[in-house]
C-alpha cells in the first residue's frame, strides 16, 4: 500500500505506540485522584503538556487539551463569542476553513453574531484587501487557517494577527495542518488562540489541544469538573494526551530535517507529472505552501473514479477534503478559488508523511501516466 492522504491522518509512529501501550496497563487512575495511580496520569498529563507546549513555544498552563482540532476551533470560537465586549458582534474568518471553523461560525450566526466571510484571490491566497477592509472595532474575534488543508496554502498569519490585534479583536489560528509540520511559535505569531489535532502528526485520535494566550479571558463551553483550568470539564483522555505528547515531541525532532525533504519529494513529484502528462494543474502552485500535499486538477477526468482507480492499486489519497467526501460536493476552497464544479471533480489531493519515499511516488507517477489517458477516453464515451 502507498498511503499518500496524511492531512487526513496519519499513521501511530512506534514510539507512540509504546507509550501508549505502557500507558493501558499503568495509567488508570483519574488525574484528578489525589492517591499514586491519580498522581501518576496527571504526571504524564503534565509531561504531555509540557511537550505540547515546547512543539509551539507556549507556556504549558496556556495548552488546554480537547478531543481534537475540531473541538479545539470550537472551543475557541464560541469560548471567544461568549467573552465577547459590549458592541463586538462580527466575527471574520476566510471562505477556505475548514467546516470545523466554517460551521462553528455559522453556528454563531444563530446566536447573533455577523459572520464576514474574506475570499481568496484566484491562487488560494487571502484577499489581504478584503481582510483589512473587515476590520474595524466591531469584530469579537477573527478565525484564519495556517495552512489550508486541501491546497497547503499558506496564510500569513503573523502580518493578520497584527492587524486583528489592532482592532481589538482577538486572533484565532487552525493550524491543525501546521502544527508538528512547520516551526510555530506563538509568541512570534502574535496570536490569542491556536488549535492543534494529534492524529495529523503521528499520534493518536482523540486528542488535540487549543493554546489559549494568558492575555485573554476565553470562557468555557462545557461545563463540570474544573478540569484543563476550567476550560474544557471532563475526565481527561489520558491514553490519547500521553501519545499525543509523544507524538507532538517526535514531530518537533523532526522539523529541522522533513519539511525540507518532503518539500523535495513533493516538488519532484509535480514536475515529472506535469512533464508527461497535459491538461493538468497544480493548485496553489505559485504561494508558499506546506510541503507535506500537492492537490492536483486533472481535466476530463472524474476525481472519483481517480480514487477508486488508485485505490484497486494500493495508493490512498483524497478527492478534497476527506470529512468533505463521500458527499460529492465539490470542495469549496477549490470553488473558493474560481474554480468550477467541474474542475473541482476533477481534483487530487496527494498529502505525504513520515513513511514517503521517493519510489513510492515515482510508482504513483507512473500510475497516472498510465491510467489518467484511459479515464479520459472513459469519461468522452460516457
Ligand atoms: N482543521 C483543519 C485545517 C483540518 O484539516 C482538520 C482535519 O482534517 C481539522 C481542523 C479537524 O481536526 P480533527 O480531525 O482533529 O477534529
Amino acid at each position: 500500500m502507498i498511503y499518500l492522504d496524511h492531512h487526513a491522518s496519519t499513521p501511530l509512529a512506534p514510539e507512540v505506540i509504546a507509550v501508549m501501550g505502557k500507558a493501558m496497563q499503568e495509567l488508570f487512575g483519574n488525574p484528578g485522584s489525589v492517591h499514586a495511580p491519580g498522581r501518576a496520569a496527571r504526571a504524564a498529563v503534565d509531561q504531555a503538556r509540557r511537550r505540547v507546549a515546547a512543539l509551539i513555544n507556549s507556556r504549558e498552563r496556556e495548552i488546554v487539551f480537547t478531543s481534537g482540532g475540531t473541538e479545539a476551533s470550537n472551543l475557541a470560537l464560541r469560548g471567544a463569542w461568549r467573552a465577547r465586549r459590549a458592541g463586538r458582534n462580527r466575527i471574520i474568518t476566510s471562505s477556505v476553513e475548514h467546516p470545523a471553523v466554517l460551521s462553528a461560525c455559522h453556528a454563531l450566526e444563530a446566536d447573533g453574531a455577523e459572520l464576514v466571510l474574506v475570499p481568496v484571490l484566484p491562487g488560494g491566497e487571502l484577499d489581504q484587501n478584503a481582510f483589512s477592509d473587515a476590520l474595524d472595532e466591531t469584530v469579537a474575534v477573527v478565525s484564519i487557517m495556517h495552512a489550508n488543508n486541501e491546497t497547503g496554502v499558506i496564510f500569513p498569519v503573523e502580518e493578520l494577527a497584527k492587524q486583528a490585534r489592532r482592532c481589538g479583536a482577538w486572533m484565532h489560528v487552525d493550524a491543525v495542518q501546521t502544527g508538528g509540520r512547520l516551526p510555530l511559535d506563538v509568541n512570534r505569531l502574535g496570536v490569542d488562540l491556536l488549535s492543534l489535532s494529534s492524529h495529523k502528526i503521528r499520534g493518536p485520535k482523540g486528542a488535540g489541544a487549543l493554546f489559549v494566550s494568558r492575555e485573554i479571558d476565553l470562557q468555557p463551553i462545557t461545563f463540570g469538573g474544573k478540569q484543563e483550568a476550567g476550560l474544557r470539564a471532563g475526565t481527561e483522555n489520558t491514553l490519547s494526551i500521553v501519545g499525543f505528547g509523544r507524538a507532538a515531541e517526535l514531530a518537533r525532532e523532526g522539523l529541522s530535517s522533513e519539511p525540507q525533504r518532503l518539500a523535495a519529494l513533493r516538488d519532484g513529484f509535480e514536475a515529472q507529472l506535469l512533464e508527461s502528462l497535459a491538461g493538468l494543474r497544480v493548485h496553489g502552485a505559485l504561494q508558499e505552501r506546506l510541503p507535506s500535499v500537492t492537490n492536483l486538477g486533472f481535466d476530463g477526468i472524474e476525481g472519483e473514479a481517480a480514487l477508486l482507480m488508485l485505490d484497486m492499486a494500493g495508493v490512498c489519497a483524497s478527492s478534497g477534503s476527506a470529512c468533505a467526501s463521500g458527499s460529492l460536493e465539490p470542495s469549496h476552497v477549490l470553488l473558493a478559488m474560481g474554480y468550477s464544479a467541474e474542475q473541482a471533480h476533477g481534483s487530487i489531493r496527494f498529502s505525504f508523511g513520515h513513511g514517503t519515499r521517493a519510489e513510492q511516488l515515482e510508482r504513483v507517477v507512473e500510475l497516472l501516466i498510465e491510467k489518467v489517458p484511459q479515464l479520459r477516453a472513459l469519461m468522452l464515451t460516457i
